[in-house]
């Protein structure tokens, strides 16, 4: 079984104390590795996992479904809650209306989404050297606070019985110029073994010698980029919002 990173266990144990008790059957949509469920210490409650990745679902210690998130494999009302973390964020219009609805209709009971939370999707772009789009380095095109998570399920006739902010930590609290200028100079290449949403260009991790004068500019800039971090303002806030869903 794969080792939690701490800020996961604090994610997976606030999300395993909203689980409303009662709950028999619990499918997770879109476990990726199946850590949450791997990890879930309610033995009595029976798991199902579901993933468009068979890679990752292979990791996942519960019966198994290699499924899209718009059309899950699952009658109406099949489980008691319906499990979804850090999943939405990615989704694109129409896929986004589509997992809801599925969601809703598979769930019986409750339904649990967990997401980042207020992440500025603009201070996390990265550059495709190919087609030279810009994208949020973690793929994340949706940004949820509490308004969003509190009616995020209301077309569906779910009601939010209950939010949660998970993980307090610090962020820079920026002014919108500061964030313009900084995204215009500090604009990042796309991280090695990604794919870039647009073109599809998949950029390979090469053993390439370091050019003297490049490593310089960049630590130049690494230095310029500390000495910048330490002298912003910070402001408290959350790593990720959960919501708690309940049939209306
Ligand atoms: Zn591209």
């Amino acid at each position: 079984m794969i080792e939690l990173s701490k800020k996961d266990a604090i994610r997976f144990n606030a999300a395993s104390q909203m689980i409303p008790s009662g709950v028999q059957t619990m499918l997770d949509v879109g476990c990726g590795t199946g850590d949450f469920l791997n990890h879930f210490v309610d033995k009595s409650v029976k798991t199902f996992a579901v993933d468009q990745d068979l890679k990752g679902l292979m990791h996942a210690h519960a019966p198994k479904s290699l499924a899209y998130i718009g059309a899950l494999p699952f009658s109406d009302n099949a489980v008691d809650l319906v499990t979804c973390m850090e999943v939405i964020e990615h989704l694109p219009h129409g896929l986004y209306e589509m997992a809801l609805l599925e969601i809703s209709r598979v769930a019986k009971k409750y339904i649990l989404i967990t997401v980042p939370y207020k992440q500025d999707l603009k201070l996390m772009l990265v550059q495709c050297p190919f087609c030279f789009s810009r994208y949020n380095h973690y793929l994340h095109i949706r940004s949820f606070d509490e308004e969003k998570i509190s009616q995020l399920l209301g077309k569906q006739d779910w009601v939010c019985q209950s939010t949660m902010l998970i993980n307090e930590k610090f962020d820079y609290h920026l002014p919108t110029p500061f964030v313009h200028f900084y995204r215009l100079i500090f604009i990042k290449e796309m991280p090695f073994e990604t794919k870039c949403p647009i073109c599809g260009y998949e950029k390979r991790a090469l053993l390439k010698p370091i050019n003297p004068q490049t490593h310089a500019s960049k630590s130049f800039i690494k230095s310029l980029k500390s000495l910048l971090v330490k002298i912003v303002p910070k402001k408290k806030s959350y790593s990720w919002i959960a919501g708690l869903y309940v049939r209306n």
